[in-house]
């Protein structure tokens, strides 16, 4: 019995790691798709991460990309449309609504080529907005949140 549980976990596990969704690289200048970690008076990069002091949750995950470097889809896409984080405008208010692979996520601080139609993985999707100038001495990051405000950490 021990046995046959054993070999059934051993068949759906691998099913289950084979059939999880990876992004694949967003950003030129980070191949690996390194998390941003902490820096300081800005926080932390993590899924859930502290900000305005517990006041607020760190809804997304931030991938390290430099300002300026290319941006790109993570694997083929659907761009759904502009997301922009902030009310008030600045220089990193930018970012899209994308879906494919069965999920729907936002990337933000990024300079779209477009707003609309698709991307296929690997192909440039915009510009890493220029974060220094509006966080100075942050590590400066793409932000993935999912639609659903779920933790995106498993697909990277
Ligand atoms: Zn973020």
């Amino acid at each position: 019995m021990k046995l046959i549980i054993v070999l059934l976990c051993v068949v759906l596990c691998s099913l289950l790691v084979a059939g999880q969704v990876k992004f694949g690289a967003l950003c030129s200048d980070n191949p690996g798709n390194t998390k941003r970690g902490c820096d300081g008076k800005y926080g932390c990069g993590n899924y859930g991460a502290r900000r305005d002091g517990g006041k607020r949750k760190h809804l997304g995950l931030d991938i390290v990309c430099r300002d300026g470097a290319t941006v790109f889809a993570p694997f083929d896409v659907k761009i759904n449309g502009k997301a922009a984080p902030y009310k008030h405008n600045n220089a990193i208010n930018d970012g899209i609504r994308l879906s494919g692979q069965g999920l729907c996520f936002l990337m933000f601080y990024v300079k779209p080529d477009k707003y609309s139609g698709t991307v296929k993985k690997g192909q440039r999707l915009g510009t890493m907005l220029p974060m220094q100038k509006v966080y100075p001495g942050i590590t400066s990051h793409v932000h993935v949140q999912m639609c659903d405000k779920s933790d995106p950490t498993k697909y990277f």
